[in-house]
């Protein structure tokens, strides 16, 4: 049931996305200016016109401790909606971290150890992407060195413990072990952080040690290509054709994984992403060129971008607080392969715990955003009428998010409304690229 194969889109869209640019000279990056940071097998991966890739045996061995994941028909929250749409979820919180980012950890791991790295380094928000991390490299004897942004190490102390229990060493990021973290807490000393501070800080170690890499855990196409099982599962386990597919983007991963075999299949569908109302990259972005991080350390990336030095405000579902968005998925948003919409933080707690109280389920808090708008689309279906069928992706369990519930049972969360003269000042700090 788990397919051999990862799925490249690439090849099958009608323009290549552009290539990201080296900041210097403004021309596209090459295999060696990527070389100090990932191993030869994915820079390979990044480019690939190969519309298959096959799934190493060592990677599917791993992969079958929680593969094939459940996709569920949502039949007690449809009856509790009373709509007559058709409800399905791709649940991938059974893996071991409990979300769908093992699907890339583990091949990343896999390909870093074939090639004789001994060490990777990387950034984690909430925690998610660190704990897979810290898994595949225990299955494949690498040390890991993970910086978690400072406001999810405060708020989510259970993942910073998970990542031990696995292996990993954790620092709080900004950090004083690095050059970017250091001169960030010089000016600011009490600084809750960001992924693109974390980024710079997890590259900038993996850049002075040649038995040391990088691994990105989103954003890059190779890792939404890992992420295409979930679809190429979901493919053959749903019973009907779906009308729409709906996922939560941070920076686009579990969207991709889920959509991206449909739209081959079915391209005609509806495909809608999610993003917090306070992190709106692709509703609110500028489809630019951008850095990936804070320090300026990375290529220059084509994306719907609210500027590099964009800093989120601290919302509980820190997987969705990325200043820009995969460059794959911008490029195919300007295409109009998709829709994208923003949901607040309250509505999506209010969904995560319907959710929870009819389907059993304690949602991430990422994926509530992708249930928000299930639920308002199953709503408006009770209206007209329609029996549509809703795919969507439940890309994690919010077992270790239980504070950020408890706020919200206690009637203390709030939003964050984004004002645009935020967005323009972070957007003031674009890169010029001519
Ligand atoms: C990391 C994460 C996200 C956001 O990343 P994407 O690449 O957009 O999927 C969303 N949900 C969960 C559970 C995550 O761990």
């Amino acid at each position: 049931m788990t397919p051999s194969h990862w799925y490249n889109i690439i090849p099958d869209l009608t323009a290549p996305p552009p290539p990201p640019l080296h900041p210097a000279t403004m021309q596209p990056v090459g295999p060696d200016d990527l070389a100090p940071l990932f191993p030869m097998e994915l820079i390979g991966q990044e480019v690939s016109t190969d519309r298959f890739v096959e799934i190493p045996q060592e990677v599917l061995d791993v992969y079958r401790l929680w593969r094939p994941t459940p996709l569920i028909r949502a039949h007690r929250l449809e009856k509790a909606l009373q709509t007559p749409a058709r409800i399905y979820y791709k649940y991938e919180g059974v893996s071991p971290a409990g979300s769908h980012k093992p699907n890339t950890a583990v091949p990343q791991a896999y390909y870093n150890a074939r090639e004789g790295v001994r060490r990777l380094t990387t950034e984690t928000g909430a925690g998610q992407w660190g704990s897979s991390l810290a898994f595949a490299c225990a299955q494949f004897g690498l040390e890991c060195q993970i910086w978690m942004v400072r406001a999810s190490y405060d708020q989510k102390p259970y993942r910073r413990s998970l990542m031990q229990v696995y292996g990993a060493t954790v620092h709080a990021s900004p950090s004083p072990v690095t050059g970017a973290g250091s001169k960030i807490l010089a000016e600011n000393p009490d600084s809750t952080g960001s992924l693109g501070i974390a980024i710079s800080e997890a590259v900038e170690v993996a850049g002075q040690d040649p038995a040391t890499r990088y691994a990105l855990g989103s954003v890059l196409n190779h890792v939404l290509m890992h992420q295409t099982v979930i679809g190429e599962e979901a493919l053959k386990q749903l019973p009907e054709r779906p009308d729409l597919v709906i996922g939560c983007t941070g920076g686009g991963s579990n969207f991709a994984g889920l959509a991206f075999p449909f739209m081959r299949e079915h391209p005609d569908i509806t495909f809608r992403a999610v993003e917090p109302e306070a992190c709106p990259s692709f509703t609110r972005g500028r489809y630019a060129y951008d850095f990936g991080d804070t320090a300026g350390f990375t290529p220059l990336l084509k994306m719907h971008t609210l500027g590099h030095s964009f800093v989120p405000d601290p919302i509980h579902a820190g997987g969705l607080r990325y200043h820009g968005m995969s460059p794959l998925l911008s490029h195919m948003y300007e295409l109009g392969m998709f829709e994208a919409v923003t949901r607040s933080q309250t509505e999506c707690f209010e969904a995560g715990v319907r959710f929870a109280r009819t389907e059993g389920i304690v949602p991430a808090p990422e994926p509530t955003h992708a249930l928000a708008e299930t639920i308002a689309e199953a709503l408006r279906c009770k209206e007209t009428g329609e029996p549509k069928v809703i795919l969507t992706a439940l890309c994690g369990h919010g077992h270790f998010d239980m504070a950020a519930y408890d706020r919200y049972l206690a009637g203390e969360m709030r939003d964050f409304a984004l004002p645009q003269e935020r967005i323009d000042e972070a957007l003031s700090t674009l890169p010029v690229t001519g």
